[in-house]
């Protein structure tokens, strides 16, 4: 396998620093596990993070520090799945009890997403469908598996929030280059996709998408309508 794109630095750093959003994590940890130079890389950052945490000199506590923490171990985990009662956030997608199905055997996934369930396959254009995937815990970003016939040419389009790509399978190509196994596609409001899918196999992408997806041009706005990514 040769990754010829990877996540951007400052994705890395958050991602080593354990800060970004849930949905953001696992597309990155998902390129990780494919990748030895990044893997040094998040290894290397979170080594100088401790080094710089370690170099601190020791601060007093303020009065009533110590209270205050004691008393939020009561409070429920809001980052654990019994601990969250807020559905309605809008990362946090609640597919249901029906049809679901663990993400066991789909190839190019870190093991921890493998007790991960998603849900059916969902038409979301000719030649393309997605598999929504449920997270554990609240995200600003939805996580879904998104597979494209071989040849599928995208239409172009414009994303309201960041979109990030990790090929499994397959591969694409846009005006970055080419994409394939392992290589990790970043993109937000000021990038305009014009995709088209390789033509040798089908193309299976695991991405982590904020906001929607706007179809640019004349067609593009008749069948917004009908789009459901
Ligand atoms: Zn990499």
């Amino acid at each position: 396998m040769t990754i010829r794109h990877h996540p951007p630095a400052d994705l890395l750093t958050s991602y080593a620093a354990g800060t970004l959003d849930l949905g953001d994590h696992i597309a990155v940890a998902t390129h990780l596990s494919a990748c030895p130079r990044c893997q040094a890389m998040a290894a290397a950052l979170e080594h100088v993070g401790g080094a710089v945490l370690t170099g601190l000199p020791p601060m007093p506590m303020t009065d009533g520090a110590l209270a205050r923490v004691t008393a939020r171990l009561d409070e429920p985990d809001r980052h654990s799945d019994h601990g969250n009662k807020d559905r309605a956030h809008p990362g946090h997608q609640d597919l249901g009890r029906t049809n679901r199905a663990p993400l066991d055997g789909v190839p190019g996934l870190p093991g921890f997403m493998r007790r991960y369930m998603a849900a059916p396959w969902i038409w979301v254009a000719p030649g393309v469908r997605m598999r929504p995937i449920q997270l554990p815990a609240a995200s600003d970003s939805r996580v879904f598996l998104l597979q494209s016939r071989p040849r599928t040419k995208m239409l172009e389009h414009t994303h309201t929030g960041t979109e990030l790509t990790c090929v499994l399978t397959g591969g694409f190509r846009h005006a970055a280059g080419d994409f394939g196994p392992g290589d990790f596609d970043w993109g937000d409001a000021e990038v305009r996709h014009d995709v088209t899918v390789a033509p040798s196999e089908t193309c299976l992408c695991l991405v982590a998408m904020r906001g929607e997806v706007r179809l640019r041009g004349f067609w593009g706005a008749l069948i917004q309508p009908f789009i459901r990514l």
